[in-house]
């Protein structure tokens, strides 16, 4: 295995019940994701002539078939994000023996679904420890897209501090360490590392704060011609949605009134900006810019089977 010498781009789309609006989960956003945020997702895709990566959680799968049918046509990869987004299940807190019964369930879902064999997986809110290789590797899969080398997240994303491995992770894809997915070694899981400088490079960053995303775009596009790393970006068809507010109080995930302060209330408000139809320009400025400069658009899956030919 070694690292592949072509421009490549990797857009990965995260599909889930989250309503951002609301600041839970459910079947209206499931709704929506499917008649607005993925038909949008599709057209822009198709129009450049992207092939992605859809990571679903198996709830909304099992909620509308359709939702993960019809990118299918089009050539994209079905992927998992687990069984649900609670995120009381999150992988850094379930047992290994539910790790491995939810990847092993939402596999079967999907591949049931979509008659596609399931490979790649990423976890819900990118929280894993160290048995998520194990319940992986148990499941057959093959590519993991939860590390964010070099992404300084702190109190900003759920489970924050526990991310600081980060900091250390390899930027270029590897084989992963057999325990943790964020170091390289012998395992079998192959890290597509999410891009990062600093700042993530992702939908909601790309909403809340367009210029210094594009800033990261040109810092990975210059490290791109040194070390060919694949640009690898991270959204949601949730973010593509114009939704209502239904829900009066923001969720509580944690007892720790500061935590709740910056990690829920703050980081809810700011979540919110370019949210629906104002986002599709964005992220088109996003993949015009790397299609302009001859970057192929290619999923996980084709990225590590490139990746074993070379
Ligand atoms: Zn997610």
């Amino acid at each position: 295995m070694s690292k592949l010498k072509k421009k490549y781009c990797i857009l990965t789309n995260d599909v889930e019940l989250t309503s951002l609006v609301n600041h839970n989960l459910n079947l209206q956003t499931a709704d929506k994701v499917y008649d607005q945020g993925m038909r949008s997702l599709l057209k822009l895709y198709k129009k450049y002539g992207v092939k992605s990566t859809f990571f679903y959680t198996a709830d909304i799968a099992i909620y509308n078939n359709d939702i993960v049918k019809m990118i299918l046509e089009d050539g994209h990869e079905v992927a998992s994000h687990g069984w649900v987004h609670e995120s009381d299940q999150a992988f850094d807190v379930l047992s290994l023996e539910d790790q491995i019964d939810h990847l092993k369930k939402s596999k079967e879902v999907l591949e049931q679904i979509s008659g596609q064999e399931v490979i790649s997986f990423r976890a819900p809110a990118l929280r894993i420890n160290e048995d998520t290789n194990t319940a992986l590797t148990e499941n057959g899969f093959l590519v993991d897209s939860s590390v964010s080398p070099q992404r300084l997240d702190m109190f900003l994303s759920f489970g924050g501090l526990k991310k600081l491995s980060w900091v250390f992770a390899p930027r270029l894809p590897y084989l992963s360490d057999s325990k943790k997915l964020w170091k390289k070694g012998k395992g079998s899981i192959y890290e597509i590392p999410i891009s990062a400088f600093g700042i993530p490079y992702i939908g909601t960053l790309l909403r809340i704060t367009p210029i210094l995303t594009r800033l990261t775009r040109y810092l990975l596009h210059f490290e791109n011609k040194f070390n060919h790393k694949p640009i690898v970006f991270l959204t949601h068809p949730n973010e593509f949605i114009n939704e209502e507010k239904t829900a009066e109080k923001i969720k509580k995930r944690t007892k720790n009134p500061i935590k709740y302060f910056i990690g829920d209330v703050l980081r809810h408000k700011v979540k919110l900006k370019n949210l629906g139809d104002d986002a599709i320009p964005l992220y088109e400025k996003e993949i015009a810019f790397f299609h302009k400069k001859g970057y192929e658009f290619i999923t996980c899956k084709e990225y590590y089977k490139l990746s074993l030919k070379n």
